[in-house]
This record gives structure tokens, C-alpha cells and sequence, in this order.
């Protein structure tokens, strides 16, 4: 008989990986709090999802994301097209390509049509029996080994339990010790829109993204599907004068004064579909599996790594592990509890290079933010900071290896900038200049008070 796997939480870990198990031939109960999304897709802006506040704000998908979706759920890629999701290219159209640059593409997506087109290759599976309103806790623990799980109905047992309940859940939280747990250093404050009928797509600036790198907060606008796109406005944490972007006068108000995005509003030509929903308490966190941690029990996607969503990664480090633990169970004879200390160490080691990556990015940038919202120099912190990809992909007219490099590192097709003698180039193209451009051509932390109604430019 075929391995019975429950899998708590339905979402992008918990989705996918029910799906690729039932194609694997396993039995698969998958348990979700909240209710499924609309049939149509025209409905799903207004799909409640309060167990994943995180669909309320932008969302971009990368090269790797996409990569990954083609090669294991090509149905869902095609049915994501098919509702109108765009690929935008993200190449360097200056560079010579490698195998592989095929990859350097977004898809333009709302993360609900996503989670839209996972639902309904999940709905093709007759070895899935999907439980919406469930609201699960662990079952008991017997011998050292999980034996399922608990629902207001009952308990039920499994051959493996996986947790795909995300970053805010307290399920299994005993099993998952924190590993290193830092701040992202920004609020999100995020609003949807959509284009008029009809109305021709400005040009974005990289793949499906617009940005905005100010000092003392940064801003992007991300072109979604069906004429949709959303725009985030990051703050300091501590920053309470920057609170007011929650106002929707005042946050499009900045809005307007962010060169990139004032196509998109000529005219009339888009209006807002959504309120601004701030996003606070943003935090990198890795856990790992403690040692007592009880045989069956398998945590994935950001239940074992959350990372800062300005670098959009969480998508494809939750479809990754999805794919592994699919992988490892098919490949296994036998018992499956077993596996859970090996297999969760494999999805630690897959994600730590990306986390530790973030969090030396989020700590350069916050320390320059911090500088500049309390008027202090931040001149002297650029030697020290780490390269930024975007500012190298700004000057690829000069070096478009060096940005085609950039490109295929923001795109999570290589771990690193991957070039020999990075270096010197980058010191060629002078990103320190480069950044003080960048910050010269963004309105100044001043300015966008002034525009909130809570400072006077200077
Ligand atoms: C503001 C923001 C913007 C982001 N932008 C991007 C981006 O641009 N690109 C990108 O790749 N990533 C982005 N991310 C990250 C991405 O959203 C996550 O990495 C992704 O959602 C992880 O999926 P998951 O399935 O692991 O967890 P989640 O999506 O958090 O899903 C967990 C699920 O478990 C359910 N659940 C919880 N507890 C229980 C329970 N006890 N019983 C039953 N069900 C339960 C919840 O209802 C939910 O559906 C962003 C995140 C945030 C916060």
C-alpha cells in the first residue's frame, strides 16, 4: 500500500509538494485553514487569505522560480500563461549568452494566480484529498516517532507529517530551534492597481520591476497579470513619520513624485484596487530540526527559511524544497519517518547560502537608511557594502558581462556575481558613484516626508 503523507498547510510549500507526492503515487491528505481561491481568476483580487497575509503585496518570480515550475509543474506554468501571466525577459541584450540565460526570465504574476493555478493541478489529483478550514495541530508522539496529526475531528495517523504552515505558525515549533534569526529592517507598504482597458504597459526596468533605490526607504513596482501591478513603499521599522504611507492620499502622493512609476498614471490610465497594506515585523529566520525532533515530522518552505522579500526568493526556495522532499521519498524503500533529520539538514544547507546572503544585504542597507533618516553621513559606509547587483546592472552599457552576471545572481540562477576579477570591474564602473547617482535621482528622505505631510523638504 501506498506511504499515506499528511501535509499541513496549503500554500506554495504545501501545494506544491502535495501535488508532485500524488504524481509520485503517494496518498496525500492536505490540510489548510483557509478557504480555496475563486474558480475564476477574475475574482481572485478579492480572495480572503488571512493565514497568508503575505498575498496582499507584490510578489516577483524568478528565473529560478520559473525554472523550477517548467521542470516539475509544467501544468501550472501553462495554466499561469493561459490566464494571462506574461514573461518578460531579464537578459542583458548587450551580452553574450551562456546556457542557461534562457532562464533570465520573470513571469508577471499576482502570487493569488499562482496559488489559483496550483489549486486547480491539485484539484486534477485523485490521490489528493484536500481538507480547506482545517485547522491542524501534531498528533502524539510515539516511540520517538509522529504519529499523524489532530483536527477538531480527530486524530488521524501517517506515515510522514509534512509542515508547510509558514513563517508565523506555532505548529512543530518545539521540533524547529532557531538558527539565526535577524531583521529585515523594512515595513512593506504595498497597494494594488490596475491599467485601464486597453492602456498600453509602460516599460519596466528590470524584467517585471521598477525600483526606486532611495536612502532612507526604497520603492518598487511590480507588474503582475490581467493589466494588474502593485507598488511597495519599504520604511525603517522605528520609522514613525513614514507610518503615514499607510494613508492612501498621502502614499500616492509619493507615489507620484517616483519618476519610474509616473507613466503608469498618465492620464488616468490605471486606479487603485487595493487599500495600502502595511507589512511589519519582517525578519530573516532559519531553524533547523532539534535533536529530539520526533522521526516523521519534515518542516519546509518558510517554515525553515524566511527571507527579506525585497530579494523575492522565498518563492523558489518553497517550490525547491517541495521538489526535494518529492524526490526523496520516491527514491526511498520503505519507512519515511526516518528520513526527516537527513532530508531537513539537505533543505537547510540548500537555502543557508541565500539567507546569509540576505541578511549581509539587509544589514548594509539598514545601516545606510539609518544614516540618512537621522542626517548623519553615510558616505563612508559604501566601501564596506556589499555589491549591488542593480547598480551593476545599471552600468552594464560599460561592462555587460558584469551585468549579465548580475542579472543571472538576482535571478538565483548562480549563487554569486560569478565573474573573475568582480572586483576591479566593479571598481571600473565605480559603484560608489553609482550610488550616489542612484540616490541622487530618487526624491531625498526630505522630500518624501514633505510629500507624506509630515516634514519640510530641504
Ligand atoms: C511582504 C512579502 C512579500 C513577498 N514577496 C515575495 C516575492 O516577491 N517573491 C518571492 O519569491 N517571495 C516573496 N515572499 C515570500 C513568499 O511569500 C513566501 O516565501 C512563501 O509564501 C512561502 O510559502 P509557504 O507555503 O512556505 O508558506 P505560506 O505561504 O506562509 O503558507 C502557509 C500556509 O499554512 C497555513 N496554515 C498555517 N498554520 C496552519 C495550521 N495549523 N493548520 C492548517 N493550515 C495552516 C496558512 O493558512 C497558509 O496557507 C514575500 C513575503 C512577504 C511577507
Amino acid at each position: 500500500m501506498a506511504a499515506r503523507i499528511a501535509v499541513v498547510g496549503g500554500s506554495v510549500a504545501g501545494l506544491s509538494s502535495a501535488i508532485l507526492l500524488a504524481r509520485r503515487g503517494f496518498e496525500v491528505d492536505l490540510y489548510e485553514r483557509d478557504t480555496p481561491p475563486p474558480d475564476d481568476l477574475d475574482d481572485v483580487q478579492q480572495w480572503n487569505r488571512p493565514g497568508a497575509p503575505q498575498t496582499q503585496h507584490p510578489h516577483v518570480f524568478l528565473g529560478l522560480f520559473r525554472k523550477l515550475l517548467r521542470q516539475n509543474l509544467p501544468d501550472v506554468h501553462e495554466d499561469m500563461l493561459a490566464g494571462g501571466v506574461e514573461e518578460l525577459p531579464f537578459s542583458c541584450p548587450l551580452a553574450a549568452t551562456a546556457p542557461g540565460d534562457e532562464d533570465l526570465l520573470m513571469m508577471a504574476a499576482r502570487r493569488t494566480t499562482l496559488e489559483w493555478a496550483l489549486h486547480r493541478a491539485r484539484g486534477r489529483e485523485s490521490r489528493i484529498r484536500y481538507c480547506p478550514g482545517a485547522s491542524v495541530q501534531l498528533g502524539d508522539v510515539d516511540n520517538g516517532t509522529l504519529k499523524g496529526i489532530r483536527t477538531a475531528e480527530g486524530d488521524r495517523d501517517y506515515d510522514a507529517v509534512l509542515d508547510a504552515t509558514g513563517a508565523r505558525s506555532k505548529l512543530g515549533l518545539a521540533f524547529t530551534p532557531v538558527v539565526s534569526d535577524i531583521e529585515c529592517g523594512k515595513v512593506y507598504n504595498s497597494r494594488f492597481y490596475v491599467l485601464r482597458d486597453g492602456a498600453e504597459r509602460p516599460p519596466l526596468q528590470y524584467g517585471s520591476v521598477s525600483v526606486v533605490d532611495g536612502l532612507g526607504y526604497g520603492a518598487a513596482l511590480f507588474y503582475h497579470d490581467r493589466g494588474t501591478f502593485s507598488i511597495d513603499i519599504g520604511r525603517l521599522p522605528e520609522d514613525d513619520a513614514m507610518k503615514k504611507l499607510r494613508d492612501p492620499h498621502a502614499f500616492d502622493r509619493v507615489v507620484a513624485m517616483l519618476e519610474p512609476f509616473r507613466p503608469w498614471f498618465e492620464d488616468g490610465k490605471a486606479s487603485p484596487i487595493s487599500e495600502v497594506v502595511p507589512m511589519p515585523g519582517l525578519r530573516n529566520v532559519l531553524r533547523g530540526l532539534a535533536p529530539d525532533a520526533p522521526k516523521g515530522y519534515f518542516p519546509v518552505g518558510d517554515r525553515v527559511c524566511l527571507t527579506d522579500p525585497t530579494f523575492g526568493r522565498g518563492l523558489a526556495l518553497a517550490l525547491a524544497h517541495a521538489v526535494r522532499i518529492a524526490e526523496t521519498f520516491a527514491g526511498t524503500e520503505g519507512e519515511l519517518a526516518a528520513l526527516n533529520v537527513r532530508t531537513t539538514q539537505e533543505q537547510v544547507d540548500y537555502v543557508r547560502p541565500w539567507f546569509d546572503d540576505v541578511v549581509v544585504q539587509d544589514v548594509a542597507r539598514t545601516s545606510l537608511w539609518r544614516a540618512a533618516v537621522e542626517d548623519e553621513p553615510w558616505q563612508h559606509l559604501l566601501p564596506d557594502m556589499p555589491p549591488n547587483p542593480f547598480l551593476m546592472i545599471d552600468a552594464e552599457e560599460h561592462d555587460p558581462e558584469l551585468g549579465q552576471a548580475a542579472r543571472r545572481y538576482v535571478s538565483m540562477l548562480t549563487r554569486t556575481v560569478d565573474t573573475s576579477d568582480i572586483h576591479e570591474r566593479i571598481q571600473a564602473i565605480g559603484t560608489s558613484s553609482a550610488k550616489d547617482q542612484a540616490a541622487a535621482s530618487a526624491p531625498t528622505y526630505a522630500q518624501v516626508l514633505d510629500a507624506l505631510g509630515v516634514g519640510v523638504a530641504v
